[in-house]
């Protein structure tokens, strides 16, 4: 998730696709492939009263009839608390999430199935089920303990996104003062345990040190489960091209997010120039949800799109998100690249409201050119062979010698 707050990019290609006008060659390829969305933070939802994940719901972007509808093959529910909380309130608090997504997948057995391995995400989908799968966004909520991190890892969560926009206690963010000139040596114990754990180290949010660090320390591959290209918009937890290519030479994927504010330097410097908005959006969300965290992402989203609407933010389309996809393939080549939208937990552009607009993607990336197993591969493959490969690490480090 961004937690903050567009410039109208209205090709033909985005009035064409926006209003459903997705070519069949699309669909079949679509709806065929394996489509992975690495960051999801609808977990939010669940512990709110009122949410159904099984009904099609008129907020947010994310439950089973959307996802079907857009043919998502895999998810990546997000276990997420801001930063500033951490001890034993931290653990308790993602533990009650970890448990939330788990009870859901159990409730909805029917359409979702829990795993926690590439070849479980390819069952899944043989099976015509979406496969649900756990991360955790912010090394905070291990409370400085292994125990907490291997609790978390048999629990099923898969990766681990090392901090949030603040520093935890052994780690470096992207949007805080550097306190430990990236990964502390506890920090660089994590990286090793989650390696032998099998559990994706996730490089978002974290500063260029603490990224520089984990590409040391780290025996697998790394990602970012959603980050987007600083090259076109310059926010700090966005990715430079030497970044992007050095997470490629070690086998990683950045994982496109879709929230305006990091696809769009027109509206990021909109809202530079205007802090006083983002207070006032923040006073709103607090009137309009109170504590209820799963409401103020939702929320947020509503009411930055009302000043959109209204002329003060600029208008930012999906098609922002093919640029990102087409730079970072150019900069890292076909096999570093996927989707990590942050659905539910950020601003989403104009056209990619929900998860049922996601066939739009590969349409577009047909249109631009893209052969169709490099649509796949966009799509989810490149993720399945990452996870492959942590996976593979895992085995090797933990063989009995
Ligand atoms: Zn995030």
């Amino acid at each position: 998730m961004c937690l903050g707050a567009g410039i109208v990019l209205a090709g033909a290609m985005a009035r064409a696709s926006a209003a459903g006008d997705i070519s069949e060659r699309a669909k079949q390829l679509h709806f065929s492939s394996i489509v992975i969305d690495t960051h999801d933070d609808t977990t939010q939802r669940f512990l709110d009263d009122g949410f159904d994940l099984g009904a099609r719901n008129a907020t947010g972007s994310i439950d089973i009839p959307r996802m079907k509808e857009g043919g998502l093959g895999a998810i990546f529910f997000s276990i997420w608390i801001p930063s500033r909380i951490t001890g034993p309130e931290a653990v308790k608090r993602a533990l009650d999430q970890i448990d939330a997504v788990r009870e859901q997948s159990r409730k909805y057995a029917k359409d979702l199935m829990l795993v926690t391995t590439a070849e479980g995400v390819r069952e899944a989908h043989k099976q015509g089920k979406i496969a649900v799968l756990i991360g955790v966004e912010g090394g905070h909520m291990i409370a400085s303990d292994l125990a907490v991190l291997r609790i978390y890892a048999a629990l099923g969560a898969r990766y681990m996104t090392l901090t949030h926009s603040g520093n935890c206690e052994w780690a470096d963010s992207s949007t805080a003062k550097p306190e430990h000139n990236g990964l502390t040596e506890f920090g660089k114990d994590v990286v090793r345990e989650m390696n032998r754990l099998g559990m994706i180290v996730d490089i978002s949010h974290v500063s260029d040190k603490t990224f520089a660090d984990v590409l040391e320390v780290s025996k697998a591959p790394v990602f970012a489960s959603h980050s987007d290209c600083r090259a076109i918009c310059d926010a700090p937890r966005n990715m430079t091209d030497d970044m992007i290519k050095r997470l490629a030479a070690k086998g990683g994927v950045i994982q496109i997010n879709y929230h305006v504010g990091f696809l769009s330097q027109e509206f990021r410097n909109a809202e530079k120039a205007h802090p006083e908005w983002e207070k006032a959006i923040a006073l709103e969300i607090q009137r309009r949800c109170g504590t209820r965290e799963g409401c103020q992402l939702i929320e947020g989203d509503r009411i930055t799109r009302e000043y959109v609407l209204r002329g003060d933010l600029p208008r930012v389309e999906w098609t922002k998100i093919i640029e990102h996809i087409d730079h970072a393939v150019k900069v890292a080549g076909i096999d570093h690249v996927g989707l990590g939208s942050d659905f539910d937990g950020a601003n989403m552009p104009f056209g990619m409201e929900d998860a049922s607009k996601l066939p739009q993607i590969t349409n577009a990336l047909l249109e631009k050119g893209y052969s169709e197993d490099d649509v796949r591969k966009i799509l989810g493959e490149n993720t399945l062979r990452l996870m492959a490969e942590v996976e593979r690490v895992s085995r090797e480090l933990n063989a009995v010698k």
